[in-house]
C-alpha cells in the first residue's frame, strides 16, 4: 500500500499499511485497479468525442467512481469490485463501437481484462498498479500528474453534488476524461501544469454551478444564527454536503417527534431559506468531521454520513449509523439512491432514533452565524469597500479548507485570535470550526468573521473578492488587500489552490503541511512562479502578509 492522496499521509509521507484515515491496504488497492481503469475508459471516451458520440451514462459513472475513491468517502470493497467490473464492461462495449486503426498503440490501462469477477484477483492486480509503480517512470513529472487525478477527483465529487440537483455542465465531463488520459502518458512539465491549472480553472466553474443549483433549488442564503445546544427529544445527526438529503429527511421526520441536527459541512443548510420552514432542524451538533468518533458517540441517536468525511464506526454507536449516496463502510447499513421523481427512504434512519435517548450536551452551548453566500455578501459589499478605501478595515484574510487531525492545526486558531482587529476574515469549509465560535467582533458593524458554508462555497468568497476588486478599480486580486490561506486536507481543497493558481494569485499559503505528492523541485517551481508556501509561525505569517507577501 501507498497512498499520499491526502494531508494526513503518514509522516507527511504516505501511508504504507493501513491508511491513518482507516483506508485498509485492499481497499487502496482496488482504488488504484479502479482509477487505472477509468484512464483506460477515458482513452476510448476520447475517440468517442471525436466522432461526436454521446456518453452520457459513461459520463456521469466515470465521475461517480472517482468520487468514490476521494479520501473517506468509501471503504467497502464490494462496492469497489462492482465499479472495477463495470468500469471494464463498459470499455469494452465503447471500443466494440469505436474503429481502432490496426496500428495504434492501446496503452495497459485501456486493455486490462479479468476472467471472473474475483476481489482477489482485483486486489492483486491493483497491488502492482500503485504510486511506486507509476514513481518509476518519472518522479518531477509524477508530481503533477497526481495533483492533476487528485484534482480530478475533487472536481468528480462537486459534478455529483450539483447532478443530484439535476444540473450538470457537459464542459466538465469532458474535463475529467481528458485529464484521466492525459495522465496515462508523459508529458512535459509545462503542459502538465497547465492541465493543474485547468483543473483549478473547471474546478471553480463545478463549485459555480453547484452553488446555483443549491441556491435556485433551497434559496440564497441568509446570516443566521445556529445554536448548539440539545433538546429533549430523540434526534437524527446529519453530516455531508448534501442538501437534498437534508431536505428529503426534514420531509420525513416532520410529526415523528425527532429532531434533526446537523454536523460538520451540512451547518450551513440552517442559512437556507427552504429550510427555515422546518422547525424540527433545530441545531448544530459538533465540529468537524475528525472528531465524529466522539461527538457521534456522545449524541445518543441516529446518525447519517452523506457524502464524505466516514470514519470507522466506534463500537458505541456502530448500530446506529447509516451511510448514503456515494458513502459506504462494510457493515454499515445504506440507505439506497433514490428512484427517479421519489425521495430517499429514510424510515429506518427514523425508527432507529425513535429508540434512543436525546443527544447529551457536548460543551457549553453557544451560536455559530453561517450563510454568508453570495449575495449577504454582495449586500456588505459598498460598506466593506468604504472601509478598505477609509482604512478600517486593514486586510482581508481567506481562511478556508477542511480540518483534519493534525495538532499543527491548532496553527488556524491561533492565527485568529492574532490577527489584527481591523482584518476581515472570510471562510468556508470545515476548518472554520477552529474559530468560529471565538467571540471577533465587528467592523463598522459588519461581524470580522463571515462564514459563506461549505468548501465548495469556496466559489462564493471568489466571486466576492472579484466583485469587491471591480468596486474599488484595482486591476486584479494581487493588488487587493487579501491574503489566502488554504486548509487543505482532501481532495476538494486541491481544487481550491489550483483555482487559485489559475486565477494568477500569489503568495498563497497551504497548510499545515505541503502536499506529500509534490517533491522539492516542483515545490520550488511553483514558489518561483506563484510564490505558492507553506504555514509558518502565526507571528512570521502575519508580518509577511501585512507586507503584502
Ligand atoms: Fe493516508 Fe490520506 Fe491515503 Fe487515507 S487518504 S491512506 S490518510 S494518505
Amino acid at each position: 500500500m501507498f497512498c499520499y492522496h491526502c494531508q494526513e499521509a503518514k509522516k507527511n509521507k504516505a501511508c504504507d499499511t493501513t491508511g491513518i484515515c482507516g483506508k485498509k491496504a485492499p481497499i487502496a488497492s482496488l482504488q488504484d485497479l479502479l482509477v487505472y481503469l477509468l484512464k483506460g475508459l477515458s482513452f476510448y471516451v476520447i475517440k468517442a468525442h471525436k466522432i461526436e458520440m454521446k456518453t452520457t451514462r459513461i459520463d456521469s459513472f466515470t465521475a461517480e467512481s472517482l468520487y468514490a475513491t476521494v479520501t473517506n468517502v468509501n471503504f467497502d470493497s464490494t462496492e469497489f469490485v462492482r465499479l472495477i467490473s463495470e468500469t471494464v464492461q463498459r470499455r469494452n462495449l465503447l471500443s466494440k463501437q469505436l474503429t481502432i486503426p490496426a496500428d495504434e498503440i492501446i496503452p495497459e490501462e485501456a486493455l486490462w481484462q479479468y476472467d471472473n469477477i474475483d476481489e482477489v484477483v482485483f486486489i492483486e492486480k491493483g497491488n502492482i498498479l500503485g504510486v511506486p509503480s507509476l514513481l518509476e517512470k518519472d518522479e518531477v513529472y509524477h508530481g503533477l500528474r497526481e495533483s492533476l487525478v487528485y484534482g480530478v477527483k475533487g472536481l468528480a465529487s462537486l459534478i455529483e453534488h450539483s447532478s443530484v440537483l439535476g444540473y450538470k455542465n457537459q464542459d466538465l465531463y469532458d474535463f475529467i476524461h481528458q485529464a484521466l488520459n492525459f495522465s496515462i502518458s508523459f508529458h512535459s512539465i509545462d503542459e502538465a501544469l497547465a492541465m493543474n491549472l485547468r483543473c483549478g480553472k473547471l474546478g471553480l466553474q463545478a463549485m459555480e454551478l453547484l452553488n446555483q443549483a443549491n441556491t435556485e433549488t433551497f434559496g440564497h442564503p441568509v446570516p443566521t444564527k445556529v445554536h448548539t445546544d440539545v433538546w429533549n427529544k430523540p434526534a437524527i445527526l446529519i453530516s455531508g454536503h448534501d442538501l437534498q438529503d437534508i431536505e428529503e429527511l426534514l420531509e420525513q421526520t416532520v410529526g415523528t417527534e425527532v429532531d434533526v441536527y446537523t454536523h460538520g459541512e451540512a451547518l450551513v443548510a440552517h442559512a437556507y431559506p427552504k429550510f427555515k420552514q422546518f422547525f424540527n432542524l433545530v441545531g448544530n451538533y459538533g465540529g468537524a468531521w475528525q472528531d465524529q468518533k466522539n461527538q457521534f458517540a456522545k449524541f445518543n441517536g441516529a446518525l447519517i454520513v452523506t457524502t464524505n468525511s466516514l470514519q470507522q464506526a466506534k463500537k458505541t454507536y456502530k448500530e446506529k449509523l447509516f451511510t448514503t449516496g456515494m458513502v459506504g463502510w462494510d457493515e454499515i447499513p445504506h440507505i439506497d439512491d433514490r428512484k427517479p421523481h421519489q425521495a430517499k427512504d429514510f424510515t429506518a434512519l427514523i425508527e432507529q432514533a425513535k429508540q434512543n435517548p436525546p443527544p447529551t450536551l457536548l460543551t457549553d452551548a453557544t451560536i455559530i452565524t453561517t450563510g454568508y453566500g453570495l449575495q449577504s455578501l454582495l449586500e456588505l459589499k459598498a460598506t466593506i469597500a468604504n472601509a478598505i478605501q477609509a482604512g478600517t478595515i486593514k486586510r482581508i484574510i481567506v481562511i478556508a479548507g477542511c480540518d483534519g487531525r493534525h495538532k499543527e492545526r491548532r496553527y488556524y486558531t491561533e492565527l485568529v485570535e492574532s490577527l489584527p482587529k481591523d482584518w476581515l476574515i472570510l471562510t468556508a469549509g470545515e476548518t472554520k470550526y477552529r474559530f468560529n465560535q471565538l467571540e471577533l467582533g465587528e467592523i463598522n458593524g459588519i461581524p470580522r468573521l463571515l462564514d459563506a458554508g461549505q468548501g465548495n462555497d469556496f466559489y462564493v468568497i471568489i466571486g466576492f473578492l472579484q466583485s469587491l476588486q471591480e468596486a474599488l478599480g484595482l486591476a486584479d486580486l494581487n493588488a487587493m488587500p487579501v491574503s489566502f490561506n488554504i486548509a487543505w486536507y482532501e481532495q476538494q481543497t486541491i481544487i481550491m489552490f489550483l483555482a487559485l493558481l489559475e486565477l494568477g494569485v500569489k503568495n498563497v499559503r497551504l497548510g499545515p503541511t505541503l502536499p506529500p505528492f509534490f517533491n522539492a523541485d516542483i515545490l520550488t517551481m511553483l514558489a518561483d512562479k506563484f510564490s505558492l508556501k507553506g504555514t509558518d509561525t502565526v507571528e512570521t505569517d502575519i508580518e509577511a502578509m501585512l507586507e503584502g507577501n
